[in-house]
């Protein structure tokens, strides 16, 4: 069920009440409800700030008609990518897929991105890339992670404008974990920061303790 907000008894009563009369004022509402109307205020609150209630001043209450699942929809078109994003770790294509491992451990993050001497994206280093290149009998310091990386044109970007919901489904889609979120130039793409599924389990978090 998308309806994430758990509305209290009450103000499933108030909604029903707005339904039912709506326009109606917050002074007739505490009536019909036998309360006063400072009782009533924070659950009013609620309801209008979650979007099952609009008020209009002399007016009053009127209930929006918009379902849990509208307005959960309509939430996820306003966060976007800049919203959530984290800090790029980044390293040079010509770097050994041994520093690559050890980079990945101390920056504590699952994928690393690629760039030239310019600094423009040439590839991404995931975990299993780099494992996959440990498995051979292979000199890790030897190797150089160009070698072993997913390379552009190849890479699946986005940028800090774009709406979370699709950088989500681009990650399901790809089946991937991460996206860098670059900026275009001239001559290529610099890479701005980082978008993980780390970011959207937080982003959803975030939109349920909002409702
Ligand atoms: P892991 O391989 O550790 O499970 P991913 O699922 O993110 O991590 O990566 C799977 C493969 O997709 C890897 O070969 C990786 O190089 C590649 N990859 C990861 N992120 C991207 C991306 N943004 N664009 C293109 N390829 C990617």
């Amino acid at each position: 069920m998308v309806r994430t907000i758990e509305l209290n008894k009450r103000q499933e009563h108030i909604l029903q009440i707005v339904k039912d009369n709506g326009p109606i004022t917050g002074e007739h509402i505490a009536d019909q409800l036998n309360l006063t109307r400072a009782t009533l205020r924070p659950d009013l609150a609620i309801l209008t700030m979650a979007g099952f209630l609009d008020a209009r001043p002399r007016v009053g209450y009127f209930y929006t008609g918009k379902s849990g699942t509208q307005l959960l929809t309509e939430n996820l078109q306003k966060i976007f990518v800049k919203d959530y994003q984290s800090i790029p770790v980044v390293v040079n294509e010509n770097v050994s897929v041994y520093d690559a491992i050890c980079t990945m451990f101390l920056e504590d993050v699952g994928t690393l991105f690629v760039v030239d001497q310019h600094s423009l994206l040439v590839g991404v280093l995931s975990r299993k890339d780099l494992l996959r290149a440990s498995i051979g009998k292979q000199e890790l310091t030897a190797i150089p992670v160009n070698i072993i990386m997913t390379r552009m044109p190849n890479i699946t970007m986005c940028e800090r404008e774009d709406l979370l919901i699709d950088v989500a489904k681009r990650l399901i889609e790809k089946q991937i974990d991460a996206l860098p979120i670059v900026k275009q130039t001239e001559k290529g793409y610099e890479v701005v920061g980082r978008i993980t599924k780390t970011n959207i389990t937080k982003a959803f978090v975030a939109l349920g303790q909002d409702m």
